[in-house]
């Protein structure tokens, strides 16, 4: 993208990261494990927050492990974090053996062919590779499933020859407390375990995970959501900092007759005369256009409504009830962050908080602070 720097503050739009919080949330999880040591999920840039700053601050608190889904992922942050382990949770594509050695990056193997290629890759190095191990506990979607684990149980020596730093699984259910799936789940994980040969450290508890309590604690906790502000669990009260804000500024504001219609498709209709902001996000900056007229924004602390369709770059808010010397023209608005919350919002919008962060738009100016510094 083009930018060009002007004498005057174009700025329509701005999304400020605050590091700090991200730090206190580590904390908050560090407290909840104990002596167990936490992970940090990092993928898909650091759930859109910027995965080199939101890494470097997590280092800085004593984090060690590190997740991303892709090697491309890895590879990144691997020039950001000269020490420390990158774990890769998608698994070793064919071919990439090398590469992952050369950036000293730890694949997560995820079925039995790959195993046998890393460590036949070992014996090239002639050395045992470090690797981590998925197992699957009902998720479906990655790691040995039971025919893989009876072949194991069968034949141990299928797993030699590897340096396993942990055998992990991936609840499907965790943010659901009451879910039946979440003690099943951690007694199919116990049951591997005892399959596997030898003793290695295991890993289970995302950050929904961490609040079920000790027993789902393991040697390691991978909390990527909570970091980031996410509450652990769908219906409960949310411990974490919102580390983001995005700020819209209001472009005109008008007054509408009772009857007319806001914005494309005339969906809203004003049902009283109505003072409308047009306020600079739209879509294009990842503001979901299933937000239009359900969403919320922070108008001088207080809530309004987006009324109208979400357009490609603008939203159009009912500030009727809103002193008018909080809505003058230029104004910033809060349109996501500590009042009007990622997790709320996509309640709203029909989705969740992770959807909602990894869309935000690569239009904003960031801006990083740190508050906890
Ligand atoms: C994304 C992911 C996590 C982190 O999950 P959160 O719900 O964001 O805490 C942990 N483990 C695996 C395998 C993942 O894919």
């Amino acid at each position: 993208m083009v930018t060009t720097t002007f004498a005057f503050d174009a700025t329509l739009s701005r999304l400020t990261i605050d590091l700090g919080a991200v730090r206190q949330n580590y904390r908050r999880l560090r407290r909840k494990l104990g002596d167990v040591p936490c992970a940090g999920v990092v993928k898909a840039d650091g759930y859109g927050l910027g995965a080199d700053h939101v890494a470097s601050v997590l280092y800085e608190e004593g984090c060690r492990t590190f997740f991303v889904a892709t090697f491309d992922e890895a590879v990144g942050l691997r020039q950001i974090l000269p020490e420390g382990d990158i774990a890769c949770l998608n698994g070793l594509l064919p071919g990439t053996e090398a590469a992952y050695v050369e950036h000293r990056l730890t694949p997560v193997l995820n079925d039995l062919g790959q195993v046998a290629r890393w460590r036949a890759h070992g014996v090239k190095t002639g050395a045992p590779l470090a690797a981590m191990l998925h197992v699957d506990t009902g998720m479906n979607r990655l790691g040995l499933d039971g025919r893989q684990m009876d072949q194991v149980a069968e034949d141990p020596a299928l797993l030699d020859g590897i340096d396993w730093q942990y055998v992990l699984s991936h609840l499907c259910a965790a943010d659901a407390p009451d879910s039946p799936m979440n003690a099943q789940q951690l007694a199919r994980f116990t049951e591997m375990r005892r399959r596997l040969p030898g003793a290695i450290k295991a890993s289970l508890a995302n950050s929904s995970g961490i609040f079920l309590g000790s027993d789902y604690h393991h040697d390691l906790a991978r909390p990527g959501i909570a970091l980031y502000g996410g509450r652990p669990s769908a219906g409960g009260d949310n411990p974490m900092r919102c580390p983001i804000r995005i700020e819209g500024r209001i472009l005109q504001v008008r007054t509408v007759e009772r009857g007319w219609t806001v914005g494309y498709g005339g969906s809203w209709r004003a049902g009283r005369e109505t003072r409308i902001a047009t306020v600079a996000a739209g879509y294009a900056d990842g503001y979901l256009r299933s937000l239009s007229s359900v969403g919320r924004v922070a108008v001088g602390g207080r809530l309004c409504n987006v009324v109208g369709r979400v357009s490609m770059d603008m939203i159009t808010v009912d500030v009727t009830d809103i002193d008018p010397a909080d809505t003058a023209p230029g104004g910033m608005v809060e349109v996501l962050g500590p009042t009007v919350t990622p997790d709320a919002m996509a309640d709203l919008a029909g989705t969740i908080g992770y959807e909602l962060l990894t869309s935000l738009g690569s239009r904003y100016v960031r801006h990083y602070v740190d508050s906890a510094e």
